[in-house]
């Protein structure tokens, strides 16, 4: 029942670069399903409900890192500080504020990305280029020593039309490395570009992605 699982991570796996990592969304499967999953190696998992994942966290093995890659409501921030290995999609200054002070509860530094807003739909959440860059460039997150912030997060509009998916990433990799050249420069641990997900991570790689996200290419459809 499970046995493609394995397989279809091992074969996206030998078409990304040495410097790409696989997250693996397992976000509505099965338990059975991430242990098929966790069996030919695959250690990084992305969820996107907080009450999935941590009913997930306790059944499964230690060494897994989650990542949360959904829209993260403050008051959710506590119940995963204690064992998130990354939030991928912080949103709001509010929200990174808020994970800072979870995580100087639990002893621990996080590492979160900041998600950008380029899609062209309305829907989607994430900082503008603008709004992030004055942000950062304000230094209030120099206060924050509780997380670490590792690099970016986006993703690309829902549209057929491959050159606008590359334009939109394309314009995050070219903000993060506007980033990595100034407000980042001394900082080694900005180094991760999080785009790509199962219908798009083939451009996704070609736009410097360090992180694909993907979900359905691995699992099958999300009932
Ligand atoms: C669900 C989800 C994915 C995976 O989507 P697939 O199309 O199933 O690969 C990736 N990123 C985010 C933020 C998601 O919510």
């Amino acid at each position: 029942m499970n046995s493609g699982v394995g397989q279809r991570i091992q074969e996206i796996i030998k078409t990304l670069p040495s410097e790409v990592k696989l997250v693996a969304v397992s976000k509505f499967h099965s338990i059975d399903k991430i242990l098929s999953a966790y069996q030919v190696g695959q250690r990084i998992f992305g969820e996107s409900k907080e009450q999935e994942l941590s009913k997930k966290v306790e059944l499964l093995p230690k060494d897994i890192e989650w990542h949360y890659i959904g829209h993260l409501q403050t008051n959710k921030v506590k119940f995963i500080a204690p064992y998130i290995s990354m939030i991928e999609a912080v949103d709001s200054v509010k929200l990174l504020n808020e994970i800072n002070k979870q995580a100087a509860k639990c002893n621990r530094t996080i590492d979160v990305l900041l998600e950008l807003h380029i899609a062209e739909e309305d829907s989607k959440y994430g900082f503008k280029l603008d709004e992030c860059r004055q942000f950062l460039l304000s230094g209030a997150w120099q206060q924050l020593t509780h997380i670490r912030i590792r690099g970016l997060m986006m993703m690309a509009s829902y549209v057929e039309d491959e050159k606008q998916i590359e334009r939109e990433m394309m314009m995050a990799s070219d903000f993060f490395d506007e980033l990595k050249s100034t407000i980042f420069a001394e900082t080694d641990c900005f180094n991760q570009r999080s785009w790509g997900m199962s219908d798009d991570y083939h451009i996704a790689i070609k736009c410097n992605s360090t992180l694909v996200r993907i979900g359905s290419a691995i699992f099958g459809e999300r009932s």
